[in-house]
């Protein structure tokens, strides 16, 4: 497919309407750029939520605008910067907003950010949207601030306002403080059932909300898009995600902002979460939809994040078969496009790489490798720690995609038939079949997961009995060290486990079933054993399953060793099958992506340490590689010699560029 481009723009309304037209059109001639997106009252112009005549005006100012670019076959959308408004930032509610505020589950206000059940804000609201609406842009956006979490100053976010916990009272038909349903909904053990109506009830109001915009958009021939957040943190909403979609569309396919990347220049990691979040929204969203990734970037420019880096944000999204790139290269102030003219030739120089890497990754296409299942439901029924605090409903999905991805080894957010790995408090999304099915098969589990897996009951199918963790300061463990080449580097390879790392922070030990293997030990700082390390074991079910001790979704720690180690452990959980690997540098990151018969493959270098030459272990399913061209940061492309899976580069892969790999 094609790349498109979208340019997030704002201008003044004060400013001359001619010099701006000329300025943007130009910029758009240059660049390349299919669509403008103009935002109103955003960022540094936003003083809170605007009166209906200040938006009117607002309207009057792009009218002209948007009918230039029309003149010039551009397409125009239009990004209002607030529903509920992101956050207070010293701004208050004018005079006349009797609004009710949002409300954290604390008991704190905000200033500004409204709750959504306030009736006269909803009336505003669809006001403002019915003068959007007759102004007929393709795209009417509502921005992410349509969320309850991420509303600062806020404790985690909203609402739990008196209009709240007034109308979950109703629905419950009981009696009950702010303070009591929040201890319920987070309480430890099995969810309370005060959770899901929680959550139901916020859901309803957002979607009622959602399906009344629609109406007046759809009425007036436009299309309401959505952006939307990182997915675990919309998963602590109770997020049902097919009742968004039917909400924001009827008569066309939904239109969706995904974020998935950082909005400055981010080191390797950013990578790894990119690649996951897509694949997550790709799995909560129906097969026809209208994909524009935000390719953010604030402030805005090079000097916040590399036209490098930016690159490969928006590589990335083509990857994923996106159908439009959101760019964020155009500050909101009304600075002119031409104070950096650099930007449009930017985007118009990297236009043909991404154009060729559309057509190499047709949105259909599914993403291949290690099983890192995900839902995104796991906030209702995971099991919590009993602290109080909101964020106790947060499942991270994405612990073992940071060590994969790190590692070369790819993964989908999806089961796999044969290998998965969970971690952390991911075990309680699912139910015990599905669970006994993964177990019958290959399972990696964190210590975490594992200790879950215990206290279901499944601890006899994991070789592990009596668990509990065990910390630095009861323990003095600092170093885990490998016991044989099978199952690590060489015997003898160790790895940190200082505690100056969370993931190392508690470390589980129990007592070991027999058949368990025991493959690494823990040791204190004068080498002496003090616990047990990971351990693999074949359990009753045919399967094999390896624990190890740490925390993966407690950030990490790389090295050789542990590579080493991670990568036989998979190797031997999967039966020596390949689901796609790389190996020839840190941070070579891989994606394989198939229609289950047709086959492409990516590897990204994240490290700033440039790559000559990359051994390449395709999934089984794939064959042997045949060609790999590297795309470079200039938008340049390369073939490179191919032998034996044998990547050899004419040119060093430097930070950000990727090379994509054809069996064909
Ligand atoms: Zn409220």
């Amino acid at each position: 497919m094609a790349v498109r481009y979208t340019a997030r723009m704002q201008f003044q309304p004060g400013q001359d309407s001619g010099l701006i037209s000329d300025e943007f059109l130009e910029a758009c001639r240059v660049g390349q750029i299919d669509e403008v997106m103009f935002f109103a009252f955003a960022e540094e112009q936003n003083d809170g939520h605007d009166t209906l005549k200040r938006i009117q005006s607002w309207m009057d100012t792009l009218r002209p605008w948007k009918h230039a670019l029309e003149a010039e076959g551009i397409e125009v959308s239009l990004n209002p910067w607030h529903s509920l408004l992101h956050t207070d930032r010293g701004r208050r509610l004018k005079p006349g907003q009797s609004w009710q505020t949002m409300v954290d589950w604390r008991g704190y206000s905000a200033s500004a950010v409204v709750c959504p059940l306030d009736p006269a804000w909803r009336d505003y609201y669809a006001k403002a949207m019915r003068i959007f609406a007759a102004e007929h842009f393709r795209v009417i956006w509502i921005d992410d601030d349509i969320r309850y979490h991420n509303h600062a100053p806020l404790d985690w976010g909203g609402c739990w306002c008196p209009l709240h916990v007034a109308e979950f009272v109703r629905r419950a038909g009981t009696s009950a403080s702010r303070e009591e349903i929040v201890s319920r909904a987070i309480q430890s053990g099995e969810p309370h059932p005060w959770r899901g109506l929680w959550f139901d009830m916020w859901e309803d109001s957002h979607v009622a909300l959602l399906d009344s915009w629609r109406e007046i958009v759809e009425g007036a021939g436009s299309r309401l898009g959505l952006m939307s957040s990182s997915v675990e943190a919309h998963a602590m909403e109770g997020r049902d995600w097919s009742r968004w979609w039917h909400a924001i569309a009827r008569e066309s396919p939904p239109v969706h902002r995904p974020h998935f990347w950082g909005y400055s220049e981010t080191p390797a990691p950013i990578l790894v979460y990119g690649i996951s979040q897509m694949q997550q929204h790709r799995a909560l969203r129906p097969a026809a939809i209208e994909s524009d990734p935000e390719i953010e970037c604030f402030p805005y420019g090079p000097w916040n994040k590399s036209f490098r880096q930016t690159l490969a944000q928006m590589a990335l999204a083509q990857v994923f078969g996106s159908d439009r790139l959101a760019i964020s290269l155009y500050d909101f102030m009304g600075n002119l496009p031409s104070d950096e003219p650099e930007r449009a030739k930017f985007l118009a120089r990297v236009k043909p790489v991404l154009d060729w890497l559309g057509e190499q990754f047709p949105p259909s296409w599914t993403s291949y490798g290690a099983g890192v299942p995900w839902r995104a439901d796991f906030s209702r029924n995971v099991h919590t720690d009993g602290r109080n605090d909101w964020r106790s409903l947060e499942v991270a999905s994405r612990g073992w995609d940071n060590w994969l991805g790190a590692f070369g080894i790819a993964f989908q957010k999806e089961p796999h038939a044969s290998l998965n790995a969970l971690a952390g408090t991911m075990v309680w999304g699912y139910d015990e079949d599905t669970l006994r099915a993964w177990l019958a098969a290959g399972l990696l589990l964190d210590g975490p997961a594992a200790a879950a897996m215990v206290e279901r009951g499944l601890g006899e199918l994991i070789g592990l009995a009596d668990t509990r963790f065990i910390t630095q300061d009861e323990v003095l463990y600092s170093m885990e060290e490998s016991l044989d080449a099978e199952f690590g580097l060489r015997p003898s390879a160790q790895m940190s486990l200082n505690a100056d790392k969370p993931y190392a922070n508690r470390l589980l030990q129990g007592q070991l079933l027999s058949g368990a293997r025991l493959i690494s030990d823990l040791r204190d700082p004068t080498q002496r054993v003090v616990g047990h390390g990971a351990l693999a074991f074949e359990n009753s079910l045919g399967g094999r399953v390896v624990v190890v001790p740490w925390d993966a979704s407690a950030g990490t720690n790389l090295c050789t060793q542990r590579r080493a180690q991670l990568a036989k452990v998979l190797a031997w959980l999967a039966r020596g099958v390949s689901l796609g690997s790389v190996a020839g540098g840190a941070w070579l990151v891989p994606q394989f992506l198939t229609d289950g018969t047709r086959w492409r493959g990516v590897v990204w270098n994240a490290s700033p340490d440039a790559v000559r030459e990359i051994q390449i272990r395709p999934p089984d399913a794939m064959g042997l590689i045949q060609r790999a061209v590297h795309c470079g940061a200039e938008g340049n492309r390369a073939e490179a010699v191919v032998r034996s899976n044998l990547v050899a580069l004419a040119q060093p892969l430097q930070q950000w560029e990727w090379v994509v790999l054809n069996p064909d």
